[in-house]
């Protein structure tokens, strides 16, 4: 550069030379001379022609490549327009590339707002594509790297092109708006261009030091100014037209590297794609295949390159089905490459499990049955066992996880959705996890915060500094990547990562698998701090209440199934492993294709509640087909246990591990059974202790049958709740004697809170809904316009069973209910049908109590916790709204209350009052979410001494588990296959085991919190027991006693362990 003798001012001003660097790699200002308009120099158009997948979404699935290709394409031009949403449009682009540009790397840019698949001519599925209106995830495609002369062509390439964006189809522009069914999307670029790569380079070299003279200069890093300092040399380099100059500057930057003290960033490609959300299941499997097929086409342009890739995922058209197996499904070709980096070790499985599941609702068998399904896939399909549990998206996680996942052979856990908590900052990045059992593992959550991140200084810096174990920790995992339908890491990142790799004042950037991260990461243990019990999100806890279908049918097949899994295993007893062979094959394929339905369903949007209203219809189909399969199962093992020919009756099948006396119907009437511990009996009427009784004085009912007592006041509310003999005179809802205040109590409020969250509709209920409670069923609704309540009557007034009907119309909703009490049973029970039409509201059914507690207790996941009921801190504070499945608790030492239900998840437990969220109505991103008709169950159990010596745990799954009236042989009498003595230990799972050899595992989890010792009796021809974990391998011996066709095995538990035997029949 000539000088003409005045020089610029060497003190920079950083407002004048940040955006002038910024400038050069930005679009919108120093137009043709920045660096981004000097990208492509030249450029070619291509000769488009377009044919219209006839159909809308998921009519892609019925056609082949082969096929499309020989449709009937018609010439088209840059400018038009395709949709409506969620169909599908192939072009056939053909193009010659000019000798001019040879020893140039040539693309294709692409730009239609939408997602779409770049496909070879001969069908092989190239790379995905990605573009929208403020954001180009992935806008190009390389033809090649280096053109050759009289390589010209002319060549054919296809785009299929899908009618959504990467998050959907909403309609005004805010994501989880419902998806509008009209969208058009206009291709707005196709054309081949071609590369300055040193142009390239420089850009990338450029946004690197421009990313670090921002961040650092901000902490006063000298080195953000020598960033600082090169950039701006760097632009007056390029103004002088010297690249190669303005190249060497950058170089000298990036060579000098970090100290050995520099923190370590884990880095991870990965693109956390969601099995459904504001696109349906057939949209994923498109989503996996442009993903997985733009990170092989990286892996083979960067050498050092590894993805992650968890979530093994079903097609219920097929057992053969996936993320991974969709892709095997319907992208086979693609399938054998991805393959072929799975054995170099490049692309990588992660998780374990059959999906990213909800981590609070499913129970503990579905769990274990989201690892053996997707470690059996990955064993199959891939010869890897995943080391870690994958799981960064989910909305809060179980205290039970740790014990699940020792139980599963892991010891290795992460995710980073904590940090999406509203109120505290969860204290650690590196923890031992704790779980309820005392089991432990490793967690590890990135200091990023975040899965999707793109590696940029900014991230990098933070990653660091946010580290909440400083000095505890060396590595922190990063994972970068455009998740959903973005593709993963790009190009532009991965040059990224390499300036970064170790440059000095950033910490440093190496690329990593989970097994490496994870093995540092344990020999740091020793260092790090201990984090007892759940991990409870202090956000999206609507997700426990929205979209009640989804609650209501996961628990019903996951409890069909278990049902299910019991008698085939019985019928393995009955027929012998040789005689059981076919029935037990069939049934396990049918078993299997079930479970993957249910687990499918369990993601964590499905189950939760926050996809899109079109998820919803395919996934109750699937759980309709997994319950109407477990029942055929069911009842094919029914038959074979008591033969199926000659005359037939009713016989009674108790599942249920302990003899249970309840009333039935048998022969369209109520009557009082007895049958015993996973046995059958005849339906022969029992002569209850005590009949029922229902009488009324004044308008109050008085309900009772000798074991509890209750009175139901004219708005159906419970007004007293009492155990019968209880000297001591408890009453759920009368104050003690003494008591300081005299306001009535009431069980059974039904009061509904406005439910308007901040942004998240359907995941959120803020802690400010409390503020506006209407009670229902109080002499106030009348102030109500058009609300009103019909008081109870009698509906059944028998010695066995009475029941009295109430209920209140109000809204655009209709809440009725018969409250119902039979013989010899513990609890009265709230049967309760709604007409629910309302808008962001929420009901809850609220029992104020007299009891005097500072915690309740709530079912989980194979054991139970407590949780205060106090806001004494900001932690109590916000679990406001908490989980819990089949009941609640509130105890004083000697007597309590327990809240069972049949479908239900979201509760609230402050001071002495316990409410079970019973229906929302977000209307994002479904606007029809649970309206329409609803059934559920709920129960109040009044009880004396502690909730174990009541029995709680037994009486909700009395409630869950109805006695089964099946046919067979009249002469069939009395008989209990298994039996378990001693208290504390629930035989939850008896199951053939998944190999298909006629062994049977049997699970059992310590109920109680206490250290139990019991005795299972078998009357089964048992010959070998051993250990066994959650993948069911075969441990240690263990010894069993047999007399007279019993088969006894003494076992210890320690408080909520879970203990599994693997026993082998005659
Ligand atoms: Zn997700």
């Amino acid at each position: 550069m000539s000088d003409p003798g005045v020089q610029a001012s060497l003190h920079k001003n950083l407002k004048t030379t940040l955006p002038r660097i910024n400038n050069y790699i930005n679009s919108t200002r120093f137009r043709e001379v920045n660096l981004v308009d000097r990208l492509y120099p030249d450029s070619s158009s291509v000769e488009l022609s377009h044919w219209a997948l006839p159909g809308g979404s998921g009519a892609w699935e019925q056609w082949t490549f082969n096929t499309i290709v020989t449709q009937t394409f018609t010439p088209v031009s840059v400018g038009s327009s395709y949709g409506p949403t969620w169909t599908t449009h192939w072009f056939r682009l053909v193009f010659s590339i000019p000798d001019e540009w040879a020893g140039s790397e040539v693309r294709l840019r692409w730009a239609s707002n939408s997602e779409a698949a770049v496909w070879s001519d001969s069908g092989q599925l190239l790379q995905g594509l990605s573009t929208g209106t403020s954001y180009m995830y992935r806008p190009n495609y390389t033809i090649t790297t280096n053109h050759q002369v009289g390589q010209t062509g002319p060549y054919t390439l296809y785009v299929e092109m899908a009618a959504n964006r990467l998050f959907g189809a909403s309609g005004d522009g805010d994501n989880i708006s419902p998806p509008s069914p009209d969208l058009y999307f206009t291709l707005s670029r196709a054309e081949i261009a071609r590369v300055d790569q040193q142009v390239y380079k420089l850009t990338r070299d450029l946004e690197v030091l421009y990313q670090l003279a921002d961040k650092l200069v901000d902490l006063g890093d000298q080195r953000g100014y020598q960033a600082l300092y090169t950039a701006n040399q760097m632009v007056n380099s390029i103004i002088a037209g010297q690249d190669s100059v303005a190249s060497s500057l950058a170089d000298e930057y990036f060579s000098k590297g970090n100290g050995s003290r520099a923190h370590t960033l884990a880095v991870m490609g990965n693109c956390h794609i969601d099995s459904a959300w504001l696109w349906p299941y057939t949209e994923t499997k498109r989503k996996v295949a442009r993903s997985f097929s733009s990170q092989l086409a990286l892996m083979d342009r960067y050498p050092e390159h590894i993805f992650v890739a968890s979530q093994v995922q079903t097609d219920r058209q097929s057992l053969e089905a996936q993320q991974w197996q969709w892709c095997k499904q319907y992208f086979p070709e693609l399938w054998t490459r991805v393959k072929e980096r799975v054995t170099e070790g490049r692309f990588i499985p992660v998780g374990g499990t059959w999906v990213e599941m909800d981590g609070n609702i499913p129970s503990g068998e579905s769990f274990i049955r989201q690892f053996l399904l997707g470690q059996k896939f990955y064993q199959n399909e891939l010869g890897i066992t995943c080391k870690e549990f994958w799981l960064p998206d989910t909305f809060g996680y179980s205290a039970q996880i740790p014990a699940i996942m020792n139980h599963m052979g892991l010891k290795r856990f992460l995710t980073q959705k904590m940090s999406w908590s509203l109120v505290n900052k969860f204290p650690h990045h590196n923890f031992t996890w704790e779980g309820l059992d005392g089991s432990t593992v490793l967690a590890h959550f990135p200091p990023g915060d975040s899965y999707v991140m793109s590696v940029t200084v900014e991230e990098a810096v933070r990653t660091e500094r946010n580290l909440q174990d400083k000095g505890r920790a060396s590595t922190s995992a990063f994972l970068f990547g455009y998740g959903d339908g973005g593709g993963g890491p790009t190009q532009d990142m991965l040059e990224r990562t390499r300036r970064l790799a170790d440059t000095d004042g950033c910490p440093k950037a190496t690329l990593m698998t989970p097994d490496q991260l994870f093995t540092q990461l344990e020999s740091d243990e020793h260092n790090f701090c201990r984090w007892v019990g759940e991990l409870y999100l202090e956000l999206h806890n609507g997700t426990y209440t929205t979209h009640a279908d989804m609650k209501r049918l996961c628990r019903r097949a996951e409890l069909e199934l278990r049902d299910a899994e019991l008698l085939l295993s019985q019928a393995i007893v009955i027929l012998g492993v040789t005689g059981v062979a076919q029935l037990l094959q069939e049934s396990q394929v049918a078993l299997e294709e079930a479970w993957q339905n249910v687990l499918l369903n369990q993601f964590h949007d499905v189950l939760p509640g926050s996809c899109i209203g079109m998820v919803y219809p395919e996934a109750q189909t699937m759980y309709q087909q997994a319950i109407q399969a477990a029942n055929t199962v069911r009842d094919n093992a029914a038959a074979a246990i008591f033969g199926s020919s000659g005359e037939v009756t009713d016989v009674l099948v108790n599942t249920l591990p302990w003899p249970r006396v309840e009333v039935v119907t048998v022969g369209g009437n109520p009557t009082l059974v007895s049958v015993p511990s996973m046995g059958t009996a005849p339906p022969d009427p029992q002569t209850p202790a005590s009949q029922v009784m229902l009488t009324e004085v004044d308008g109050t009912f008085v309900i009772e049958n000798g074991l509890i007592r209750a009175e139901i006041d004219f708005y159906g509310r419970v007004t007293s709740l009492r155990v019968i003999g209880d000297d001591a005179d408890h009453d759920v809802f009368q104050r003690p004697p003494g008591a300081t205040s005299g306001e009535q109590l009431y069980g059974n409020q039904i009061v509904m809170y406005d439910d308007e969250p901040l942004y998240y509709d359907a995941w959120d209920v803020m802690d400010y809904h409390l503020e506006t409670p209407l009670v229902l069923n109080d002499a106030d609704v009348f102030l109500q316009s058009g609300y009103s309540v019909s008081s109870p009557v009698v509906v059944e007034n028998t010695p066995l069973l009475c029941s009295v009907r109430w209920g209140v119309t109000f809204g655009s909703s209709t809440f009725t209910q018969d409250i119902q009490l039979t013989a010899d049973c513990p609890h009265l029970t709230f049967l309760t049908s709604v007409s629910w039409g309302e808008n962001r509201k929420i009901i809850k059914a609220l029992h104020s109590t007299s009891l005097y507690t500072n915690s309740a207790s709530f079912d989980i996941q194979f054991g139970h916790l407590e949780r205060p009921t106090h806001m004494n801190t900001s932690w109590d504070s916000a679990r406001y709204e908490v989980c819990g499945h089949k009941w609640a608790d509130l105890s004083e030492p000697d007597w309590g209350v327990a809240v069972l239900n049949d479908c239900k998840y979201g509760w609230m437990a402050r001071g002495h009052t316990l409410a079970l969220s019973l229906l929302r109505s977000p209307k994002a991103p479904d606007d029809t979410a649970d309206m329409g008709n609803h059934t559920f169950k709920y129960a109040l159990l009044p009880h004396q001494g502690t909730l174990l010596e009541a029995g709680v745990v037994q009486r909700a799954y009395e409630f869950n588990v109805p006695i089964l009236t099946i046919q067979a042989p009249p002469d069939r009498g009395l008989e209990s296959w298994v039996r378990v003595l001693g208290q504390g230990v629930l035989l939850h799972t008896v199951k053939p085991a998944e190999d298909g050899l006629g062994e049977v595992i049997l699970r059992m989890y310590e109920c109680n919190g206490t250290r139990s010792k019991v005795t299972l009796a078998l009357q089964w021809p048992v010959t070998s027991v051993k250990e066994c974990n959650g993948m069911e391998e075969a441990g240690v011996d263990v010894p069993f006693v047999q007399d007279a066709g019993t088969t006894s095995i003494d076992l210890a538990f320690t408080p909520f362990s879970i203990k599994a035997l693997r026993l082998t029949l005659q």
